[in-house]
């Protein structure tokens, strides 16, 4: 595993208020996550697609933020990057004290499964297993005993209020139901950062913000840093900064940290 220079960012996790209003942050917390200098490129028959280019960013223990952007911008491919899925092309990125960038494809999948809680627009539960069995599967991949996966999902699904569909398989809930499965598994595994990719892209709009509060409310009680990316503005608006994804650089559209609402270019 990666070992992270002294000057590496330090990761904290915050403690925080579940009362307190989300995305409110101690300005003097540790990044968790620090992009400098990022650009990908990917190679295409067209030639090369420059998605970014020396792209920076800071993510403080404890902060909720939304990144928006067109269709194409490279919103899921910054997630990939940031949760050791994809790599980038140049560019540093610490992300839970871990150069990511460094990692083999190995420690890349442990660092995964220590650290990352990742929720896409799609659930992607194993249609064959219970929502129980789901939620357990990461901690069945870090080798726990059954009994005892199963009732650490079974306190996770309780979180996210399905105790009583513990034995529904996925095709027997319904799409809300399905995307609160997908969250108690991405943080079964108390992981530091909560990424998430179009959430509630695939549900209704009441069904979005239910799912929503329940992020919220989890990211605050569990002391998570998370990332959200949504195109859709009233959710992102809830989140403490919201940050748009336009032509290769991050671009700041609201900031509720503690000098309140502004807008400015971040890079
Ligand atoms: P967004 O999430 O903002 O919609 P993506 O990150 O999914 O954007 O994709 C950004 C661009 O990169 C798109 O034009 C997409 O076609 C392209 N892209 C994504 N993955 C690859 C890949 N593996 N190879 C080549 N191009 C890719």
């Amino acid at each position: 595993m990666q070992t992270p220079s002294a000057a590496a960012p330090q990761a904290s996790r915050a403690t925080r208020d579940p009362e307190s209003r989300v995305g409110e942050f101690d300005a003097d917390k540790s990044p968790v996550i620090q992009v400098q200098g990022l650009s990908k490129t990917y190679q295409t028959a067209r030639g090369a697609l420059h998605l970014f280019q020396d792209l920076n960013l800071e993510v403080k223990a404890g902060e909720i933020i939304a990144i928006v952007g067109q269709s194409g911008a490279g919103k899921s491919t910054l997630l990939h990057i940031l949760g050791a899925l994809d790599a980038p092309s140049t560019g540093t990125v610490y992300c839970a004290s871990t150069n990511v960038a460094k990692l083999s494809a190995k420690e890349a999948a442990a660092f995964r499964n220590r650290e990352i809680g990742y929720v896409w627009q799609f659930h992607y539960l194993l249609p064959e297993f219970t929502a129980l069995e789901n939620v357990a599967m990461p901690l069945l991949a870090r080798n726990m005993r059954k009994v005892e996966a199963l009732k650490t999902a079974e306190k996770w699904l309780n979180e996210v209020g399905l105790e009583d569909r513990g034995d529904h398989r996925p095709g027997e809930l319904s799409g809300g139901e399905q995307q609160r499965v997908a969250l108690a598994r991405a943080l079964v595994c108390s992981p530091r950062l909560l990424l998430a990719d179009e959430p509630t892209g695939d549900l209704d709009s009441v069904t979005a913000g239910r799912v929503f509060d329940l992020i919220e409310r989890l990211h605050g009680t569990h002391g998570l840093t998370s990332i959200v990316v949504t195109h859709n503005m009233d959710l992102a608006v809830r989140c403490g900064r919201t940050l748009r994804l336009e032509n290769g650089r991050l671009i700041q559209v609201t900031d509720a940290g503690p000098k309140g609402p502004q807008a400015g270019h971040i890079h």
